[in-house]
């Protein structure tokens, strides 16, 4: 019989054949879905001070300003944790890691900065609204410079960000363009007063991007501060998207529509996600011993396996995928390995993928918990971009659903892999069965004469378009009427004085 250890290996291995014969098949498993709120959400837990629904926008606040880098090694995943006996929380943040002290210095730099926003939450109730929130977006701007800079595409010898976003044309000249268009499209839907106060405020937004292109290394962040004021400004117009999207496509192609609207509502998020967490720390008064905790698991979990993959990986996965009664259609071996993998080619991939695959930050947060469990655990898990396809559905099968991802944007990662632990071994066989599922159903397909469509999403609804490299996402930020109705029922802890 065979022991705890061999059975874990022979799993972690069966794992690697199961995602690698996937990856060979479908790019996409599904299409990007929602997943839905679970039924849970609606009940007020006594035991806690933040609702779902906020622990939902806290999180993914959180995970939108902690995503300092554009690196695509970067993705981070965060989770906030209650702290009864100190009322305040803890907010966990951990990052895509190979080994256990990959991207140290990013995680760092994240933890600092959260901490210095969360330090200036803190003393919401000793100062006027105002200058906290203008303390707040200060330390967010210091902490998210570089990505700000990239969001722009800003042209500064100091910007860093990834050399193939610098191809992409710099913000200032998009708004010039889109100023130039603006008016001449028109469309009768636009009133005049709406065309003059976006093109007052685009302007403004385009000088101030000027001078942060232009200006001295030590006046940047002061300029910055300028910028996302001035995106905020613009964005608050609620016709941004609109505007720009009635320019005739021979005077702006749609890609840069596109690529205009999304840039400056992300930068103007940055602002709001400052007004939002001051609104939150004045009305639960949670910030106040607020903590962050980068997520370090032990060397032991990121052991990899010297198991040599044995030669017949392709039989034993076509095999377990199979059943045992093959369903109509199903193709031969033979067939497999002439029209889609060769044997000796997925054996190494196998091997490729056991030396080199990352434990994912969504999955790293859930095994923290496995070894440190919490007497009030998150139920949110947000990461700075949607979850991928594996991420997503390890934390659906994983005790019956205890955490919740917004949702996935379906991209199967192959470099993917779980921690070596005992409490992970039983979702492990779950993660197989459920790919070994998808496998069945996608190899008749894929030897099909046409290439396999995307499934349907098995559950919520489908609202983004895949995309097929590792996309940073926005943080799941509710329209404006819902934030309003969240912040009605958040609940109040009473006046100023009640507060600690
Ligand atoms: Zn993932």
């Amino acid at each position: 019989m065979p022991s705890q250890e061999q059975e874990q290996r022979q799993q972690h291995l069966i794992l690697a054949e199961n995602i690698a014969l996937l990856s060979r098949l479908v790019q996409a498993p599904t299409a990007p879905y929602d997943n839905p709120r679970p039924s849970s959400a609606a009940a007020r837990d006594p035991g806690r001070v933040l609702s779902f629904d906020t622990e939902v926008c806290l999180a993914s606040t959180l995970a939108f300003l902690g995503s300092i880098s554009d690196d695509p090694c970067h993705v981070i995943a965060v989770c906030v944790e209650e702290v009864p006996s100190t009322r305040s929380i803890q907010v966990v943040v951990a990052i895509n890691k190979e080994w256990p002290d990959s991207q140290e210095g990013v995680l760092n730099r994240i933890q600092h900065g959260l901490t210095v926003v969360l330090g200036r939450l803190a003393c919401v109730s000793e100062a006027e609204e105002a200058q906290v929130q203008e303390s707040v977006i200060d330390a967010v701007a210091d902490m998210c410079r570089q990505r700000i800079l990239a969001r722009v595409r800003s042209r500064r010898p100091d910007a860093r960000y990834h050399r193939k976003k610098r191809q992409h044309a710099w913000l200032g000249s998009l708004l010039q363009r889109a100023l130039e268009a603006v008016g001449r499209q028109g469309d009768r839907s636009l009133s005049l007063a709406d065309l003059d106060t976006f093109k007052r405020r685009a302007r403004r937004l385009l000088a101030s991007l000027e001078l942060l292109e232009s200006c001295h290394e030590k006046d940047v962040h002061r300029h910055i501060l300028a910028v996302l004021r001035a995106a905020h400004r613009l964005q608050s117009t609620g016709r941004v998207a609109a505007i720009l999207s009635a320019i005739p496509t021979t005077d702006m192609e749609p890609t840069a529509v596109s690529a205009a609207a999304a840039r400056v509502e992300k930068l103007a998020r940055y602002w709001e996600c400052s007004v939002y967490l001051v609104g939150l720390a004045r009305s639960l008064g949670i910030f106040r011993r607020a903590e962050v905790i980068p997520v370090s698991l032990g060397p032991e979990l990121f052991a990899r396996d010297a198991t040599p993959v044995p030669p017949d990986c392709l039989e034993r996965c076509v095999e377990r995928c199979k059943g045992r009664i093959a369903p109509l259609g199903f193709p031969r071996l033979e067939e497999i390995e002439k029209r889609l993998v060769a044997r000796a080619s997925l054996a190494g991939y196998v091997r490729q993928l056991l030396g080199t695959a990352k434990v994912h930050a969504e999955v790293q947060i859930v095994c923290r918990y496995e070894l440190r469990p919490a007497a009030v655990p998150p139920r949110v898990i947000c990461s700075g971009k949607n979850a991928c396809y594996l991420c997503n559905l390890f934390v659906r099968l994983h005790g019956g659903g205890a955490y919740h991802l917004p949702g996935t944007h379906g991209n199967l990662y192959p470099g993917w892999r779980l921690p070596r632990h005992p409490s992970l071994q039983r979702t492990c066989a779950q993660l197989n069965r459920a790919l070994e599922a998808r496998v069945r159903e996608a190899l008749p397909r894929s030897l099909g004469p046409t290439p396999a469509p995307a499934a349907p999403a098995r559950c919520g609804t489908r609202t983004r378009a895949p995309c097929f490299l590792p996309c940073r996402r926005s943080p799941r930020w509710p329209a404006p009427r819902r934030r309003r109705a969240l912040a009605a029922k958040m609940p109040r802890r009473g006046g100023r004085g009640s507060r600690r």
